[in-house]
């Protein structure tokens, strides 16, 4: 049986959160759908995995409420579900970013630009890629010379913008997503701080990728997703990898998080740096108490040390 990943988002007035995401967890739940949905005052922003009936209906029966007059969804073939479960939540935003001073993207945001363009645009002078995603998803995989935010939460943008000025005043600024929801406001925002000349690659780099015209072109690496696929790709014309080994440096593209369920860190890692390292990420994770590595593979006290010494650690006692 076929399967399709749909995300997408849509700024609308829901006017009330909860309510309406009882009611859609209800709609989802009676169609095998799978997935994440958010629910604001603001709108609605969501990702979700069914059969291929499932979620054309799912589409359908979204177009078919005027309060989503206009929705986009952007679909991926799969050969199954991505999620585990169905859950629908109602939020205080749909991206967390905290301003004090609300932004609402269908009164201010940047220009915005389809895949084509944003490739023509990208390659011009005085121009400035922002990247609007977390490290951890730049890491995988971004746009040739982009500007890589240090940070680790969407909520930090702001402030990283604040201090780091100067790299972007009196350029044509460019940002991107993932689906494009993030731009929308941070965009916006931006515009507001002063900076005049703003862009936003429409619908995200899951657009861009699939684009017959832009092709994904100068992209490297993988497009980080919130779902179990994690990359999926975006260049058609050429696979450059980014991301490096946590451990070596070598080129990976393949995400575990830290087997320290407290420190739970996304890292890239090959499977046998991962075996190497029991998961952990630092030698403190390493030899956590409740490392989750050692207990799936049910390692006794003597194996771990072994490990450990393959590579130059002990247990201090
Ligand atoms: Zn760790």
């Amino acid at each position: 049986m076929k399967y399709q990943v749909l995300l997408y988002y849509f700024y609308t007035k829901i006017e009330d959160p909860a309510q309406f995401a009882q009611e859609h967890l209800a709609y989802c739940q009676s169609n095998e759908l799978k997935g994440r949905i958010l629910v604001a005052p603001e709108g609605i922003n969501g990702t979700l995995s069914g059969t291929v009936e499932a979620t054309n209906a799912y589409m359908d029966y979204m177009r078919n409420n005027p309060l989503f007059d206009g929705i986009v969804f952007k679909i991926d073939e799969a050969e199954g579900h991505a999620f585990k479960k169905m859950h629908v939540r109602p939020k205080d935003e749909l991206v967390n970013l905290h301003l004090e001073e609300d932004i609402n993207p269908n009164e201010l945001t940047g220009e915005y630009l389809e895949p084509a363009e944003f490739l023509k645009r990208m390659q011009e002078d005085n121009t400035v890629v922002i990247d609007a995603r977390n490290t951890y998803e730049y890491d995988l995989g971004h746009f040739r010379g982009a500007i890589r935010p240090d940070i680790q939460t969407f909520r930090e943008l702001p402030e990283w913008i604040n201090e780091n000025k100067e790299q972007f005043e009196g350029k044509q600024i460019l940002t991107y997503c993932t689906g494009g929801i993030r731009c929308e406001k941070f965009s916006g925002w931006m515009k507001r701080e002063g900076f005049d000349n703003v862009a936003q690659l429409h619908g995200g780099i899951v657009t861009y990728g699939k684009d017959e015209v832009a092709k994904g072109q100068l992209w490297d690496g993988q497009c980080y997703v919130f779902d179990e696929r994690i990359a999926v790709p975006v260049n058609q014309v050429e696979h450059v990898i980014v991301g490096r080994d946590h451990f070596d440096g070598e080129p990976c593209e393949r995400y575990i998080n830290c087997a320290n369920p407290e420190c739970n860190k996304q890292i890239l890692c090959s499977e046998e740096n991962e075996d190497k390292h029991l998961g952990g990420c630092t030698h403190e994770c390493r030899v956590h108490p409740r490392n989750r590595y050692i207990a799936k593979h049910q390692l006794t006290e003597s194996e771990v040390l072994d490990r450990l010494a393959q590579i130059g650690e002990t247990i201090a006692k």
